[in-house]
């Protein structure tokens, strides 16, 4: 199905009831699911401004086999999105509507005395989406090319690459067609907010991956060595899983688990197309699968990124829920303490990466906090990334070793991350103390991810145009 069509489609379905926007986005089976989400958000967003527009323009008395979602989503992309760079005979509908729609919007404008579209929107709805601030970023997929090549290739495309950031600050005023390397990871490229790269032939032959920099953290921090065996417990759709590939080099082992089959076939082709080997995915509740096994005795690294209430994630629209229901954040972190202490059971585990999307304190620090006191002095907290600007809610001593991430401080999307490990034997040390020394042996001491400058290793194949 056509992009348009299919927006079309999970509009339709938002006004029925039949699921929130991400679920009906998943089911849709559209190919590519951000492009669509993104779609569908931000015509939500435009929704009142675009009700007056076709109203204005009468275009549904004139085209009266145009169903008013597809309008809804065609006069977005016309005047607020990329000037409809598909859609067939209805790309050819709208054009021939344009003049009339843009005099409407023009009207409008002058109307409520605003120069710019985003003022037209409603208070809400212009502040809800920090995500019209958030950069796109761009990790660099390492199993297949390497940052230089990728630099080159924007270059050869017309951006001009400023070089490494030096602060957040210098993120934020990106604009145009400019981009930078990241300051905090050493794969991740920023470009400016809004850019698309859905069709860009790096993103669909999988040399890059679209990925928000919160999200890139998980994968960064828990950092297996090449040839690590590492569980990742809920990972579809598999952005993290395709992180942890590349960072052991293809070489190793990854038993990827999810419960829900639509999320994990669009994993299975996205791992595909990342170029991603040595991977076992399971369609399986992760809470019955048995750490006793002897296929996970070797398994020392666990990234647990479990279902949340996704509160941070800033692109939350219309038609999703709401702040969720003090019940449904109790039962969520029941779940994540559940699943975070049956992770914890893994005989052979040396290293936990936990996260989450959301800004409860309930799914994060609290949901740590417990685990770690049941476990008594078997695991403790490790001080993540000291160099990260945004440290865990004061929910219990030692709480800052965990990190945050937030549109307003890191220019990401919300996000939570503890990076917990396996006190060595026989040393009695407290449950939540930071630990300095490193037992991986891809780290020397004091090497933590995120303490010190890495040096990138670049690997040479060549991107073809
Ligand atoms: N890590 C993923 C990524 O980076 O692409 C995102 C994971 S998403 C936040 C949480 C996932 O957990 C969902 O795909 C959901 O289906 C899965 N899930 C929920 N309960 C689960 C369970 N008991 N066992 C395994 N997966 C589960």
């Amino acid at each position: 199905m056509a992009l348009y069509s299919a927006a079309a489609a999970v509009l339709e379905g938002l006004e029925r009831g039949d699921g929130g926007i991400k679920t009906l986005v998943y089911n849709s089976r559209f190919p590519h699911v951000r492009q669509l989400y993104a779609l569908v958000a931000e015509t939500l967003r435009y929704s009142p401004v675009l009700e007056k527009l076709l109203a204005g323009a009468a275009l549904l008395q004139a085209e009266k086999k145009l169903p008013p979602q597809l309008a809804k989503v065609l006069v977005y992309d016309l005047l607020f999105g990329k000037g409809l760079k598909c859609g067939g005979r209805w790309k050819a509908l709208a054009r021939r509507h344009r003049a009339r729609l843009e005099a409407e919007l023009a009207r409008l404008k002058v109307q409520q005395k605003v120069s710019r579209n985003e003022d037209l929107l409603a208070p809400a709805q212009a502040a809800s989406p920090g995500a019209s601030q958030v950069p796109r970023y761009v990790r660099v997929n390492t199993l297949k090319t390497c940052v230089d090549d990728v630099i080159d290739f924007f270059k050869r495309q017309g951006y001009s690459y400023l070089g490494e950031a030096a602060s957040v600050e210098e993120l934020r005023a990106l604009s145009g067609k400019k981009f930078l390397l990241d300051l905090h990871l050493p794969e991740l490229l920023v470009f400016p907010p809004q850019t698309d790269f859905h069709d860009n032939l790096l993103y669909t032959s999988g040399h890059i991956i679209l990925q928000d920099k919160a999200s890139c953290l998980p994968a960064f921090l828990l950092s297996p060595a090449a040839g690590s065996h590492v569980i990742d417990a809920c990972a579809a759709p598999g952005n993290k899983t395709s992180h942890l590939a590349a960072l052991l080099k293809n070489k190793g082992q990854i038993f990827a688990f999810d419960v829900d089959t639509k999320r994990l076939a669009t994993m299975n082709t996205m791992l595909m197309r990342a170029g991603v080997t040595g991977f076992q995915l399971a369609q399986q509740d992760f809470l019955t699968v048995d750490p006793r096994d002897p296929k996970y005795s070797r398994v020392t690294h666990l990234l647990l990124d479990p279902s949340c209430s996704g509160s941070g994630m800033v692109t939350r629209v219309p038609g999703e829920e709401a702040a969720p229901s003090p019940e449904r954040l109790q039962a969520l972190a029941g779940f994540q303490r559940r699943v975070l202490s049956h992770a914890l059971s893994f005989p052979a585990l040396r290293r936990l990466v936990y996260s989450t999307c959301s800004l409860h304190r309930e799914e994060n620090e609290d949901v740590v906090h417990a685990v770690l006191q049941e476990q008594g002095s078997a695991f403790r907290l490790v001080n993540a990334f000291p160099s990260w600007p945004c440290r865990g809610l004061a929910a219990f001593p030692g709480a800052e070793c965990c990190l945050r991430a937030s549109p307003a401080d890191t220019l990401t999307h919300g996000f939570f991350v503890a990076v917990l490990e396996r006190c060595r034997e026989g040393a009695a040390a407290p449950s939540i103390l930071p630990v300095a020394a490193e037992e991986n042996p891809q780290r020397r001491e004091g090497t933590e991810p995120g303490a010190a400058p890495k040096k990138r290793k670049r690997k040479k194949q060549r991107v073809k145009e």
